[in-house]
């Protein structure tokens, strides 16, 4: 009933209690988690993590902070072949980040660029994370456009404006459990986007809703965010539920449960 676009399942964090984290996943009605990679290393550890569980898929990606100016160019190759495994369902995640200072940007637009041209050859959705960088981000997107460009605006931090512009770029938008966070700007998106437009993520073991703010975050908590843009729009949690995951199948181009 649930479902869980992006969650880093396959990170350390999970190592010591992973088994009991998925036998909650049932327990909530979890149907659909996408565990995305951020390089070679970790890609690969989410093809192997959704290997061993029907309801898992992988993105294989590149983040932004793994870019920089010494990149092996032979990477997008590899994450290119990589993408071909059994369970990737999309390119991520990638993207642009200028948040934090002391990050390559022109090392970032480059990357973000070739792996936009690794999902195009493989035909995939690709799952974006931007923070801060709406303008740039925009600009490329504008830039390497093509028919069959589809994806998804991973933990979307915009506003409604800005919203808007990624939907008519043929982008959804997907929403953490900031969306419980105090001068959120979510809430005013999620009232005036359709709910076509909407994912639902938990990017844990961060960002947990409240009130396990501050906390690990686990994918079980996705319930929390569906609960919300159900709130918010005024529709139940059933409608909600079943929308999300109908955009979610179709993205991803899953085959239905
Ligand atoms: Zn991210
Ligand atoms: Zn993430």
């Amino acid at each position: 009933m649930f479902v869980d676009v992006h969650c880093h399942l396959s990170f350390p964090e999970f190592d010591h209690d992973r088994e009991k984290v998925i036998e909650r996943l049932t327990e909530e009605q979890i149907t659909v988690l996408i565990d995305p990679g951020i390089n070679v290393a970790t890609s690969i550890k989410s093809i192997d993590l959704a290997s061993k569980y029907d309801f898992i898929y992988a993105n294989v990606g590149l983040h932004p902070h793994e870019a920089s100016a010494h990149i092996n160019e032979g990477i997008f190759g590899e994450l290119e072949d990589l993408a071909k495994s059994p369970k990737v369902v999309g390119i991520g995640e990638i993207g642009l980040d200028y948040h934090y200072p002391g990050y390559n940007r022109q090392a970032q637009q480059e990357a973000f660029r070739q792996m936009l041209r690794v999902a195009r050859a493989v035909d995939m959705a690709v799952v974006i994370h931007c923070r801060d960088a709406w303008e740039d981000m925009l600009q490329i997107l504008t830039e390497e456009s093509h028919s069959s460009m589809r994806g998804v605006m991973h933990c979307f931090s915009g506003d409604t404006g800005i919203a808007k512009e990624c939907i008519r770029k043929g982008f959804k938008l997907s929403i953490t459990g900031t969306v419980t966070y105090k001068n959120s700007l979510l809430p005013d998106v999620v009232r005036n986007v359709a709910l076509a437009d909407l994912l639902t993520e938990t990017d844990a073991p961060y960002l947990s809703p409240v009130p396990y703010r501050g906390k690990r975050n686990e994918p079980s908590f996705v319930h929390i965010v569906t609960a919300n843009i159900a709130l918010i729009r005024g529709i139940s949690l059933l409608e909600a539920a079943k929308g999300i995951a109908q955009n979610t199948f179709e993205l991803f181009r899953l085959s239905a449960p």
